[in-house]
């Protein structure tokens, strides 16, 4: 049986961060995964991922997206890929509610710099757009959009080192722990690892079903549209800013400008209960009918649906991230760092998996992310 220091089961958005950083260790590392990545079988396909500083869910995220920043601009440098491109942000909603207040406060307690827009300033600076006339805006210049396929691709290929197995389209079907070593089962082979980094995202709670990790995965949608005018430039990425808009409260979308395919928007958190393996990955005439309602009352165009994907979140309780060790045994780290907002975190959140996985000093503390702590909704 092959043996390695470290084990990554999972290589998408934290599995792959987390190989690109092991193999500069020169430690003997196994990367598996069910699939090939990136693929769009899990949660970081769909050709776009916002990142932003002003962070209204909470601002513990901040000194981690700053991180996050400095790493995707190091593997852009390393890779020689474009791998983000800066657009700006509108966290869009009413004055008081979340997705306002909460990045103004958190702008506030970093310092970050933004412009206040009421509805006639977002109308005049961003012309598609139509808010009504309570909404606000928190405007940050370098808020963009990570390209989530490139972004895996190239921490895979930085990992390919001599002390760095990849084994693709091997799904592992079981953990052995043992005082020494970790014996990992796969569709083919069977291997033993020192450490083991769980990142398999939706599927997590299969590889280490005893920790019962308490999580939902959710079905959610993307859809792409375009303007029936085709010369319409109000869409285009210098006129239109990555958003995410809180129409009512607690009802949130969120979009990009159109890349090439078309303008992207999503409802975010609205998704019906799924399974990784059973997931229904059709999109319903309804779906369309509503998501398009949304786009007519929210843009100064008509927009014409194109097409959509299906993807997952895997959210906790109070939709933070789940960044630890197994509570039965320190050897086994696990990563959940989903909930819909994990991807602009996966640079920096590799890179303490690493951490913990060398036992080294933690670049970021994840006392937050802690598996034991009380996981109400927010
Ligand atoms: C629609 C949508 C929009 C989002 N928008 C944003 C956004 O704008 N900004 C943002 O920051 N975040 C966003 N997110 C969240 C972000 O994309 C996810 O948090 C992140 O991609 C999850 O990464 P992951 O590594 O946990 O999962 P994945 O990337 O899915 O990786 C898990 C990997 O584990 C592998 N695997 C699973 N089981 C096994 C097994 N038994 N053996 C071997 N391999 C296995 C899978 O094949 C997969 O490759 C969004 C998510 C979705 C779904």
């Amino acid at each position: 049986m092959k043996q390695y220091d470290i084990a990554v089961i999972g290589a998408g958005a934290m599995g792959s961060a987390a190989a690109y950083h092991l193999a500069k260790s020169g430690k003997k590392i196994l990367v598996l995964d069910r699939y090939a990545p990136p693929h769009s079988l899990g949660s970081s396909h769909g050709e776009s991922r916002i990142i932003r500083e002003a962070y209204f869910e909470h601002p513990m995220y901040v000194p981690l997206v700053r991180q996050a920043y400095a790493l995707w601009n190091q593997l852009e440098q390393e890779s020689g890929k474009k791998l983000f491109l800066q657009t700006g942000g509108l966290m869009i909603s009413d004055k008081n509610n979340k997705v306002f207040s909460g990045a103004a406060a958190s702008a506030a307690t970093y310092g970050i710099a933004y412009d206040y827009l009421d509805n006639q300033a977002i109308k005049k600076r961003f012309r598609a757009f139509l808010p009504g006339k309570d909404m606000v805006a928190l405007y940050e210049k370098f808020a963009g959009i990570l390209f989530p396929a490139a972004c895996i691709r190239a921490q895979l290929t930085l990992s390919r080192k001599p002390n760095v197995s990849l084994q693709f389209n091997e799904t592992v079907t079981q953990l052995q722990q043992a005082p020494d070593a970790i014996t990992i089962t796969t569709t083919s082979a069977a291997y033993k690892a020192r450490k083991v980094i769980v990142s398999a995202g939706a599927w997590i709670t299969a590889v280490i079903p005893e920790v019962k990790l308490p999580l939902e995965v959710k079905r959610q949608v993307l859809f792409w549209f375009t303007s029936l005018n085709a010369s319409d430039k109000r869409f285009m990425p210098e006129n239109f800013p990555v958003f995410i808009w809180e129409y009512k409260p607690n009802h949130l979308f969120y979009g990009f400008p159109d890349l090439g395919n078309g303008v992207k928007i999503a409802i975010h958190h609205r998704g019906t209960a799924a399974t990784a393996d059973t997931i229904n990955r059709k999109v319903s005439k309804q779906e369309v009918i509503e998501i398009t309602a949304l786009a007519k009352n929210h843009f100064d165009s008509e927009l014409h649906y194109r097409s959509s994907a299906v993807c997952m979140y895997t959210n906790t309780p109070d939709e933070h991230f789940i960044i630890d060790y197994h509570p039965d045994n320190r050897n086994i780290i696990i990563a959940s760092a989903c909930s819909g907002h994990g991807f602009k975190f996966s640079s920096a959140i590799g890179k303490i998996l690493s951490e913990m996985a060398l036992e080294e000093k933690l670049s970021f503390d994840i006392g937050k992310f802690r598996l034991g702590r009380k996981m109400q909704p927010g």
